[in-house]
């Protein structure tokens, strides 16, 4: 293990990923600080170069996380049979009491398991409660160049909770509930924007490949000045936006309601839109709304274990990349996806464009999954040079063991990469041409820390946040019948279930 960042090393006799054959083959690689210079057969090791050898293992590029949440990590496990409202009614609980330590633990938590998992790069939507904060933003992009990973790391904003931003939820509550979360209001936009422009005129990890972006988290859990806002610091700094759009039916149906017009239509109205922006979830969109997603060379970051686990629906994969919209795939966080593994994200995103037809020539291909889970994300997350094991590209490989038992036999590569590997063969994760991972042990985290660090943390935490969990228990009833409630209107359900017939209708 003596590569580093630094240097010339040469990867010998492993067998690489290719979606154009059936059977990867092997081929040495030679990478200079940190970018793959040359590839081939029998390649000569420079002088001094590091020589790996990768016989009998299976390399492909890192698989990039198009969508995630750093903040979910101290989270697992803590609910089941979460909606989307559920979720976020959960939040103060979930995400409360946390100080400095903890927003970086909790980043740690997930970037640890990302790359061993076989992930190099996320795109992290990051929850501070009530405004986010440039400490905490640098505790966040701490924890990625601690383990070694890119990232974009984007604070997850709005200027309305989910209370204000659903109408007649707080009349359905007694009044001392509404009381309650009437004190769970958040900061006026002048002030949150004010924040996010200085995380951004101070962010200083960009040379890392750990960039800033800005999430409005859910287009009307945020006012329309407040979106501009979001989008007029996004150009002035460079920046991305990313936000969650027809994740769940209650907010189609209240974008409806609210803007006489679809999501997408709304914040394409505003300007949000372009080759810098990446829709997340995506399963309440009509065709027109995913054709504006591609005429504007945007991404949209499909979460299909997370679909699943909040009973949001399913993306319509076919119908999104029939019509030439930019795909990436995330896991989404830990608090409603349970992990955070790639592999069972490429795995679910295929079977989930299964289930919707009995009509294989309306499926995601293996290779078209795949592609989406590197290139496409690669693209989601604004890097030209990740997503690919090629000459120019940056050298984030991940090496797989084909001893293990997903790969016996070994016949079809990118058939088993999707649906057979569970990230049980990794055995070493490389990031721009060094080991973070190796040998399946952390090489810049002591994992026996972290694990220790976030009991102490989990105990402290349960007893700062009783009173927020209390708080959920309360609401729970209410978000409970009400929501579902909310989402049994039919709003213009035949424009695009036209292909997903079983989309809880
Ligand atoms: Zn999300």
């Amino acid at each position: 293990m003596a590569t580093q960042k630094q240097g010339v090393s040469l990867i010998r006799g492993g067998r690489l990923t290719d979606t154009a054959m059936r059977r990867a083959a092997p081929t040495d690689i030679l990478i200079k600080d940190g970018v793959i210079v040359e590839m081939g057969l029998g390649l000569a090791a420079p002088e001094g170069a590091a020589v790996v050898n990768a016989e009998g293992l299976l390399l492909h590029p890192g698989l990039i996380n198009a969508h995630t949440h750093g903040h979910g990590g101290l989270g697992r496990g803590q609910g089941d049979n979460f909606t989307l409202e559920l979720l976020l009614a959960a939040a103060p609980w979930l995400g409360g009491g946390r100080n400095l330590a903890d927003k970086k633990l909790t980043t740690l938590i997930c970037a640890a398991e990302m790359v061993s998992k076989g992930c190099t790069a996320a795109y992290d939507l990051y929850y501070e409660f009530p405004i986010p904060s440039r400490d905490g933003m640098d505790a966040v992009a701490e924890a990625y160049s601690e383990v070694g990973m890119r990232a974009v790391v984007a604070p997850m904003v709005a200027d309305r909770t989910m209370y204000e931003a659903i109408p007649g939820l707080v009349d359905s509550m007694p009044a001392p509930l509404q009381a309650e979360v009437a004190k769970l209001r958040l900061r006026p936009p002048e002030e949150t924007l004010g924040a996010i422009g200085e995380i951004l005129h101070h962010w200083r990890w960009a040379g890392q490949d750990i960039r800033a972006a800005v999430a409005p988290t859910i287009p009307h859990h945020c006012s329309d000045g407040f979106l501009c806002g979001c989008r007029d610091l996004a150009k002035k700094h460079g920046v991305a936006l990313h936000s969650h759009v027809g994740e769940s039916k209650v907010q189609a149906v209240v974008g409806m309601r609210q803007y006489g017009k679809t999501l997408v239509q709304h914040i394409d109205a505003l300007g949000l839109i372009d080759e810098h922006f990446t829709a997340a979830h995506g399963i309440w969109l009509d065709d027109d709304d995913l054709r504006i997603i591609r005429d504007r060379g945007a991404s949209l970051a499909h979460n299909p274990g997370s679909n699943m686990r909040l009973g949001n629906g399913m993306f319509r994969l076919r119908r999104a990349l029939d019509l030439g919209v930019n795909i990436g795939i995330g896991t989404d966080g830990v608090n409603c996806s349970d992990n955070i593994n790639m592999y069972e994200a490429m795995r679910y995103a295929s079977m989930l464009s299964k289930v919707q037809t009995p009509d294989p020539s309306r499926w995601a291909s293996v290779e078209e999954v795949y592609n989406a889970a590197t290139v496409g994300s690669a693209r989601a997350l604004g890097f030209k040079d990740i997503g690919a094991i090629a000459p120019g590209m940056k050298a984030d490989i991940v090496f797989l063991d084909l001893t293990a038992v997903s790969w016996i036999p070994h016949n079809w590569t990118v058939n088993q990469l999707v649906h057979a590997e569970d990230s049980c063969g990794v055995r070493h994760t490389m990031i721009g041409g060094e080991f973070v991972y190796y040998d399946r042990r952390h090489t810049r985290l002591d994992i026996a820390k972290l694990a220790r660090d976030a009991e102490e943390a989990r105990e402290r935490l349960e007893r700062l946040s009783a009173g927020m969990h209390d708080l959920y228990e309360r609401l729970r009833p209410i978000i409970e019948s009400f929501c579902p409630g909310l989402a049994m209107e039919p709003y213009h359900l035949n424009r695009y279930m036209c292909d997903a017939p079983n989309n809880g209708i």
